[in-house]
C-alpha cells in the first residue's frame, strides 16, 4: 500500500523513535555512557564511521537520536542535533560557522543571555558583530560586509513580540553567501517553521515549548544534513550533548506539543485582548493582536500569536513589582512555554544584565511585565491578573 504522508501533528507523536528487538511502544531510555564493540576490528570500524552504530553517548545515543530526528521532522529539516540547553544550541550554531575575522549580524532584540553570549564572549574571539533593528530589513542589508558569515535572530522577540521578516533576511543572507540562523524557541515548530521560510538553521531551547512542563533543559538545531553534521562535530568536541534522560522526557513533550501550543495560544490571544481593555494597562505586546504593526507578516510566518505576551503598566518598576507580588495563581518564574502560566519582570530578570540604555533601545521598560500563558482555565488567569491590577 502507498505510504500515508503524515502531517506534523501526527509526526510529533509517531515520527522518529528508538526501536529495539523488544518492540517497545514508547521510545526506550538508553541510560548508558558507552556501547560495546563485538571485536577490536568492530570498534575500529565504528570509530572510523565505516560502520553505523553507537560508541559513546557524548557522540550519539539512540534516545537522543530519536529526539533530534523527531524535532527535525517537525521543523521540516533534513537533520537535527540536540544539545544540553538552548544556549548550548546557540553557541554551537555560532561557533561552528564563525571564525576570527568573520562578521555576524544580529538583532538588538535578543533574549538577554543570548545577547550576553554574543557581546561578552563570542566578541572575544575576533568575530565582528553588528546589532541592528529586529524589524527593519534595510538595516540588516546596510550592515552586510564582505566578511559577513551569518545573520542570527529570534522571532518573535522576547518579550515584545516584534517580528523579523525571515524570508527577506534569508534572501539577503544567501545573496551574500551567508547563513541565516533563527531561534524558534518562542513559537516552536507547532506555530512557525523557519526552515520553510528560507532559514538555514532553526534553533530552539527545548526547555520551553517542547518540554512544556518545566522539567528538563535541552536544545536542538535543525537544518540541512550538510550543516547539521558540521554542528554535530562541534557539539561532540565541545561536550554540549543532550543527556539521554532529558531526550526521553522531551520526546514525550513532542507528542503533546501541537495541542498545548494551540490551546495556550488561544488563551494568550483572549488574555491579550482583555488586557487591552484594562485601565491600568498602558500597552499590550502580543504577536496575535490584529493591530500589531506587523500583523500581515505574522500571518505569513506564524499559525498563531504564540503563548507569550507582555503588558506595560503606568508607575514603572514599583507598579510592575506590585502586580507580580500580588498574583496568586501565576508562578513567579522566568520559564515560559509551560502549561503553568508564569509572570516575570524582564527589566530585572531575563534582561537584568543588560545596561539600562540597551534595554530601553530594545523597548524593555521598567513597567513591563511578561506573562507566559499556560493551560489553566482562562477565567482563573484573568481573575488573578484583574485582582493584582486592581491594586494600582
Ligand atoms: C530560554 C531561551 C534560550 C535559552 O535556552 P536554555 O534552554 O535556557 O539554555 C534561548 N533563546 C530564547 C529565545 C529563550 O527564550
Amino acid at each position: 500500500m502507498k505510504p500515508i504522508q503524515l502531517k506534523p501533528e501526527t509526526l510529533a507523536i509517531r515520527g522518529a523513535k528508538s526501536q529495539t528487538e523488544y518492540r517497545e511502544h514508547n521510545s526506550a531510555l538508553f541510560l548508558t555512557s558507552s556501547f560495546m564493540f563485538d571485536s577490536a576490528a568492530d570498534g575500529a570500524a565504528l570509530f572510523a564511521k565505516t560502520k553505523a552504530g553507537y560508541t559513546y553517548s557524548r557522540t550519539a545515543n539512540p534516545t537522543v537520536a530519536a529526539f533530534q530526528a523527531r524535532v527535525a521532522q517537525l521543523e521540516g529539516g533534513e537533520a537535527g542535533i540536540a544539545t544540553a540547553t538552548g544556549m548550548a544550541a546557540i553557541q554551537a550554531a555560532l561557533l561552528t560557522f564563525l571564525s576570527a575575522g568573520d562578521h555576524l549580524i544580529t538583532s538588538r532584540s535578543l533574549f538577554g543571555t543570548t545577547a550576553g553570549l554574543i557581546s561578552g564572549h563570542i566578541s572575544r574571539f575576533g568575530i565582528d558583530i553588528s546589532f541592528v533593528s529586529q524589524t527593519d530589513t534595510a538595516e540588516w542589508a546596510a550592515a552586510i560586509r564582505p566578511n559577513t558569515k551569518m545573520l542570527f535572530l529570534e522571532t518573535p522577540s522576547n518579550p515584545l513580540g516584534e517580528v523579523a521578516d525571515v524570508a527577506a533576511l534569508a534572501e539577503l543572507a544567501h545573496r551574500h553567501g551567508a547563513l541565516l540562523a533563527v531561534d524558534n524557541c518562542f513559537c516552536s515548530a507547532a506555530v512557525q517553521q523557519p526552515l520553510k521560510l528560507g532559514a538555514d538553521l532553526s534553533i530552539q531551547s527545548a526547555t520551553k515549548g517542547i518540554d512544556g512542563q518545566g522539567r528538563v533543559l535541552g536544545g536542538v538545531v535543525c537544518g540541512k544534513a550538510q550543516l547539521v553534521d558540521q554542528i554535530a562535530l562541534y557539539v561532540n568536541a565541545a561536550g554540549l550533548s543532550l543527556a539521554p534522560f532529558n531526550a526521553w522526557v522531551l520526546l514525550g513533550g513532542c507528542e503533546t506539543l501541537f495541542v498545548r501550543m494551540a490551546a495556550q495560544s488561544a488563551n494568550a490571544q483572549a488574555l491579550a485582548q482583555w488586557l487591552q481593555t484594562q485601565p491600568q494597562v498602558l500597552r499590550v505586546f502580543y504577536a496575535g493582536l490584529p493591530e500589531h504593526p506587523q500583523a500581515a507578516l505574522i500571518a505569513q510566518q506564524q499559525s498563531s500569536g504564540g503563548t507569550v505576551l507582555a503588558l506595560e503598566v503606568a508607575g514603572g518598576q514599583e507598579a510592575a513589582w506590585q502586580v507580580i507580588d500580588a498574583v496568586q495563581v501565576l508562578s513567579k518564574t522566568a520559564n515560559f512555554g509551560d502549561v503553568k502560566s508564569t509572570i516575570t519582570h524582564p527589566w530585572t530578570t531575563t534582561h537584568g544584565r543588560m545596561s539600562a540604555e540597551d534595554k530601553l533601545a530594545a523597548g524593555i521598560t521598567p513597567g513591563l511585565i511578561r506573562v507566559s500563558v499556560g493551560l489553566e482555565h482562562l477565567d482563573d488567569i484573568r481573575a488573578d491578573l484583574a485582582a493584582a491590577l486592581a491594586l494600582l
